[in-house]
């Protein structure tokens, strides 16, 4: 499907078969020499032919156009290396191909998942189902490094990035503060909330993503381009809903802790998830890994607030209340 939201700006929706995400949002910017594309697809037949197809119908070169991804997670970054040819300029953010690099596989994060009490049994089908595994890009492209007030233009349009670290930590959203609209990627979803993973106690994502939503709350913004789902007319209305989600998990999981110590599954385990199975135990166990990372943010979040303690002294780590 492809639709033209503004002048020469258009969405193309880049199917995600089994996803609950349904598909990823793409913007292309139509320009007079040069055209951009913003976010890609999974490196996958499905995302490949939509984007072909989309392109085809704007009437759209690959050879004279470049290509902007928000974050590095896979519906987002999979494609590119299909889409780039020898002259395409990649737009990414530094800090976020600083983590792709340092990226040393499963590993590290399958031995931090074990410490916070997912069964090792179940850990290996759990990523061997990761859409980042199964369909990443094979290798990663040249690109042109952006950081937080960097400007990119095509036709009309004259974006400055603006850094949202918290869905991942090198987030980018494209403000274009003439036109009022802002290209958010996964930092603004709506009917469904923007997960906020962590998989390391040295982290705070949480704490990144509410000041990011901060930040973004102060720009003056018409229309709201997120990476899945509808588009957003109102999104302070949406940020406020946002936090007050936040607030709530980090009530959720204060009480739960008020039953005594526990790990990050337990907590997992026992907090309400929009999902469509009759009980924890019949969750997919991918829904049970990005449920335990979602976990372990707001329980690091309430960590550094001082209302929680992290015991680490043992196999695995508990958390409890300060009382
Ligand atoms: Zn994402």
């Amino acid at each position: 499907m492809c639709q033209e939201i503004m002048p020469a700006l258009f969405r193309l929706k880049i199917p995600l078969p089994d996803s609950p995400l349904k598909y990823l949002n793409s913007y292309v910017i139509k320009g007079p020499d040069r055209s951009l594309i913003i976010d890609t697809g999974l490196n996958r037949r499905e995302c490949l032919e939509a984007m072909q197809a989309g392109l085809r119908t704007i009437g759209i070169d690959l050879k004279v156009s470049d290509i902007f991804i928000t974050h590095l997670h896979a519906d987002h970054f999979g494609l590119v290396t299909k889409l780039a040819t020898d002259t395409s300029q990649v737009y990414f953010s530094r800090p976020e191909k600083e983590l792709m690099e340092s990226w040393e596989g499963f590993g590290t994060m399958i031995k931090y998942a074990g410490q916070n009490g997912f069964p090792e049994n179940e850990l290996q089908a759990a990523l061997d189902k990761h859409p980042g595994a199964k369909y990443g890009s094979e290798w990663i492209p040249d690109m042109t490094l952006l950081e937080d007030g960097d400007g990119i233009e095509v036709g009309d349009y004259h974006f400055k990035c603006v850094a949202t670290p918290g869905h991942t930590m090198g987030h980018i959203c494209l403000y274009e503060p003439d036109k009022e609209i802002m290209i958010a990627g996964d930092h603004i979803l709506i009917d469904i909330t923007p997960n906020i993973q962590c998989w390391s106690d040295s982290q705070n994502p949480l704490k990144h993503y509410l000041a990011s939503l901060e930040k973004v709350y102060g720009l003056k913004v018409n229309l709201t381009l997120p990476g899945h789902r509808r588009l957003i007319r109102d999104h302070r209305a949406r940020i406020k809903e946002l936090k007050h989600h936040h607030s709530e998990r980090l009530a959720e999981v204060l009480s739960i802790l008020n039953w005594g110590g526990m790990n990050a599954f337990q907590v997992a385990s026992r907090m309400t998830w929009d999902i469509d199975s009759e009980s924890w135990d019949q969750f997919p166990v991918a829904q049970k890994w990005f449920a335990t990372g979602e976990a372990i943010s707001h329980l690091r979040y309430l960590e550094e607030e001082g209302q929680l303690v992290r015991d680490a002294s043992g196999p695995i780590t508990l958390y409890a209340v300060v009382k």
